[in-house]
């Protein structure tokens, strides 16, 4: 549709075919998504399979391995050799296209799940809908935090702003009403609609869709712009680095071994073979594609438990995560808040919630009861006229507890029809309402005690406002329901014969009394915190609640104890990071615990300064205001119920089922996926070390060759991938939440890897050497047989270089490599392909194999065991990891 914002309202209604007291019907909807499409702007399109395809042979592996099948053709008459590189060739590629798709399907999958949701009018009832199923007239809901899904024309607006940066790069807060617009009105002017991808800030409103996916205005800029380049992940960038390296490495290596073979004159096929056999052997080619698999896997698994990873990174970052921010209404507490105890400068009413039963509509009401009554349900922004209201916790047990004082809320609000809004906000901690009524306009304010008692002057005392002299008394009267852990909501307002200027409407008011809140802390949450001590991790609670309801809930909680140090809870007002000069000051911050009455760019700035100091930060955060904080921690954290859409939009991790504690799920598998990720490196390179190691030394050394060139390609491919896939569906070792975190920097290898790649390394190429002087010196047997045993002993030596992987901390029988069932599977596996090459006899002949007595089979096994005995007397001396 174009120019609806040039178009009446009813105009816009008329054309589109809806009805904004009904909305469409779900009928209609089925209809018009296949006339229009979802609404969905077609990301990045996938990969084309034949791409794939061609990714996998543009690598310098199959390269390498063309030339040598070339070369072998040309100088060698038996065309089995040739035959069987081109079957390595073709084998490497399938191996590498099938993991490839099978990381990408992973992906997809976990792209799918990241949708989100908006609030609709269909049939006449408000309905959830996945935000990709709107179409062309549908009546849409607008509230604070949402993230616009489709281009909308408001119909009715209260308060509404919204932020439209990501559109127009406009910073500025812009106002939304519903006037039409001239025809020539520009984008960025267009009050009257909204915009897919923009942010509504403040406010409520009501729109008819009018364009969706790619026709609407963020779709049309997209389109524009060509495909974004895939980013790689930092993991992957430092393993292709390492890869990369290796490549050089071996290459240098290679080189040295042609030219020292040609100054010994030796055959130049079989050079240039030994050559190419032994850049094969080097090169891990499968490392970064084997890494993602583990990556994307990690997310599977963590997404069947409610836990969403957006961004692949983000699983790096956790696993070295040492600080977790959390506020605490919502995340440690359950958010269910209930009416707890009232109070009045005349009366108390205490305990509201045990005296459930007694009936309050006859209670005899004080002015001072109906002001607060009044407030309660017009300072309020739950929506009453649908089935199941909905709104913030808070807000909806003052309508309950009005409601128990026989109140009508429908009724007052609609006697008292509301003027104006100062909506609350997490800085200002307080909110207030301008409303009409007979006699004149009234002034309702509710919020943080600190934030309403400003404005007082007066206070409702024998029916009216006398002058407010005990204020102090009323700090004690807070400070005592806050330190039961109830949380504190202030009530004030005022008369005014003719409509007040929006500056004067915070002036002068009446302070009517105090509610108390019972919101308890959560069951689970204890457990959690007690996990994150003993895993080295920091919980921080930031909160913008009383001090002492913080205090309360983090006793409760385990998070301080009962008689804690008084520097564990600071004060937002305390909080100042200009004086960087008073280095004691900034220790207090990093020691402390608990913050209360802080502000978002408060925690914006503890999260950076605890950044400046080396940490890794999680954070979680729920409203517009967070969303810096969310972007500037390591980790943002949004819930998935709770949160705003914005605030889930910015996070990295999104929590569906609301719970503090399924944050723990997702360090444990950061931390479990890093370590598999070492293990396998180290696996792979120690194995391609050792196959180096042993032909070079047979090329330098002029020993009855142990290895032919055929024999690498196919032991490189048969014993390292499967074993190192496997190894990357561990289910992490048990006591992984019992140590600390990561260092953030720590490489992927450390000097004490590199030290235990080449530890683990030679003690396979000691097998093999070892098997080759015993066969040929004790044993006499002939270079065939020879060759055969240190084949065999490389190949099950290999296999077994996967127990060496596990943590030198961890027994040898017990640990999650033993327990890894893909482990045995892909022993057995490669087992079983080294015994049919020994059986199909064409495959027989390219690899030179021959028949082996039982006798010779027990000393291959006996020197392969040997390999991993020395592996474990390297561990268990402390050389390796
Ligand atoms: P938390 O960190 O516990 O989530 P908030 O920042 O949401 O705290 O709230 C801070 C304070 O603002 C609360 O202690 C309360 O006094 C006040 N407050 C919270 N919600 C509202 C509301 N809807 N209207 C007015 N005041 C509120
Ligand atoms: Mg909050």
């Amino acid at each position: 549709m174009l120019e609806p914002f040039h178009l009446s309202i009813k105009a816009v209604v008329e054309k589109l075919n809806s009805n904004t007291k009904k909305g469409l019907t779900e009928s209609e909807v089925k209809q018009r998504i296949k006339k229009y499409g979802k609404n969905e702007i077609a990301s990045k399109k996938p990969k084309r399979k034949w791409k794939i395809l061609f990714d996998q042979c543009n690598n310098p592996i199959i390269f390498i391995l063309i030339i040598a099948a070339g070369l072998t053709f040309y100088f060698n008459d038996d065309l089995a050799e040739t035959i069987a590189i081109i079957a390595v060739i073709i084998i490497t590629i399938s191996i590498g296209f099938v993991m490839e798709l099978q990381g990408i399907r992973s992906l997809e999958a976990l792209r799918q799940m990241g949708f989100t949701e908006s609030t609709v009018l269909r049939d006449g009832k408000i309905k959830t809908v996945k935000s990709s199923f709107l179409v062309p007239g549908d009546i849409v809901f607008i509230q604070a935090g949402d993230v616009i899904s489709t281009d909308a024309r408001l119909i009715s607006v209260e308060n509404l702003t919204i932020k439209e940066a990501s559109l127009t790069g406009e910073s500025n807060t812009i106002y939304k009403d519903i006037l039409p617009l001239p025809i020539n009105t520009i984008l960025s002017d267009r009050s009257n609609m909204v915009f897919k991808g923009t942010t509504s800030e403040q406010g409520s409103g009501k729109a008819i869709v009018v364009n969706t996916g790619r026709n609407t205005q963020l779709g049309r800029i997209q389109e524009m712009g060509t495909n974004v380049k895939e980013q790689r992940t930092p993991l992957e960038k430092k393993l292709n680095a390492l890869s990369k390296w290796l490549i050089s490495l071996t290459l240098i290596f290679a080189i040295l071994i042609i030219f020292t073979g040609y100054l010994r004159g030796l055959e130049m096929l079989l050079i240039i073979e030994t050559a190419v056999a032994l850049a094969v052997a080097a090169i891990p080619e499968g490392l970064p594609v084997i890494a993602t698999i583990a990556l994307a896997r990690g997310m599977l698994t963590l997404s069947k438990r409610k836990v969403i990873i957006k961004k692949m990174e983000s699983v790096e970052a956790l696993g070295a995560t040492n600080i977790i921010c959390t506020d605490k209404t919502g995340t440690l507490t359950e958010d269910k808040m209930q009416v707890h105890t009232l109070v009045f400068e005349d009366e108390i009413l205490n305990q509201l919630l045990i005296k459930e039963r007694v009936d309050f509509h006859n209670v005899e009401k004080s002015d001072a009861l109906t002001a607060m009554m009044m407030t309660s349900v017009l300072c309020n922004n739950v929506i009453l006229n649908v089935e199941e209201m909905r709104g913030d916790s808070l807000e909806l047990a003052l309508i309950q507890v009005a409601e128990k004082f026989n109140f009508n809320p429908k009724e007052i609000k609609e006697n008292h029809p509301e003027e104006l809004e100062i909506p609350f906000n997490t800085s200002s901690k307080l909110m207030a309402t301008l409303n009409q009524n007979k006699e004149g306009f009234t002034v309702h304010v509710k919020g943080a005690f600190e934030s309403v008692i400003n404005y007082c002057d007066t206070i409702f005392k024998n029916n009216k406002p006398q002058v407010f002299i005990n204020k102090k008394e009323w700090v004690h009267r807070v400070n005592d329901l806050a330190s039961q852990g109830l949380r504190v909501l202030a009530f004030a307002y005022k008369k005014h014969e003719r409509k007040p200027e929006k500056k004067d409407i915070l002036s002068q008011l009446t302070f009517i009394g105090i509610i108390g809140f019972l919101d308890p802390a959560r069951e689970d949450v204890k457990a959690t915190i007690q996990v994150y001590k003993e895993a080295g991790i920091k919980v921080v609670m930031m909160t913008g609640d009383h001090p002492g309801t913080a205090k309360k809930i983090a006793e409760d909680i385990g998070l301080l104890s009962k008689n804690a140090a008084s520097n564990s809870i600071i004060h937002g007002k305390d909080l100042q990071f200009e004086s960087h000069t008073n280095t004691i000051f900034e220790k207090n911050l990093l020691d402390a615990s608990v913050f209360a009455r802080v502000t978002p760019e408060q925690k914006l700035k503890l999260v950076s300064l605890y950044q400046e100091n080396d940490n890794v930060v999680g954070m979680f955060g729920d409203g517009i205001n967070d969303i810096p904080a969310l972007r500037k921690a390591d980790i943002g954290i949004a819930m998935g119920i709770r949160g705003t859409q914005a605030a889930r939009e910015a996070a990295d991790v999104i929590l569906k089922n609301d719970k503090f504690t399924a944050m723990e799920l997702a360090i444990k598998q950061g931390r479990s996926i890093f370590d598999h990720i070492r293990q396998f490196v180290v696996y792979l390179l120690s194995c391609n070390l050792a196959e180096v190691v042993s032909v070079g030394l047979a090329a330098i050394l002029a020993l009855p060759a142990p290895l032919l060139p055929l024999q690498i390609l196919f032991l490189n491919l048969v014993t390292d991938i499967f074993p190192a896939l496997a190894l990357g569906m561990g289910k992490g070792e048990k006591q992984i939440m019992k140590r600390p975190p990561r260092r953030a920097n720590e490489p992927i290898m450390s000097a004490k890897r590199w030290k235990s790649t080449i530890l683990y390394g030679l003690s396979i190429t000691a097998a093999v050497v070892g098997i080759t002087a015993y066969a040929s010196l004790v044993l006499e047997l002939s270079a065939k047989i020879i060759n055969n045993m240190a084949f065999f002993t490389l190949v099950l030596a290999q296999l077994l270089n996967v127990f060496s992987m596990a943590d030198r901390k961890v027994s040898f029988f017990n640990n999650e490599i033993v327990q890894n069932p893909w482990v045995w599977a892909a022993i057995i596996l490669s087992l079983l392909i080294t015994i049919s090459a020994y059986y199909i006899q064409p495959v027989a002949n390219a690899l030179f194999l021959t028949n082996l007595s039982l006798e010779q089979i027990g000393w291959v096994i006996a020197f392969a065991f040997g390999s991993l005995v020395l592996s474990q007397l390297f561990k268990r001396l402390g050389l390796t990891f």
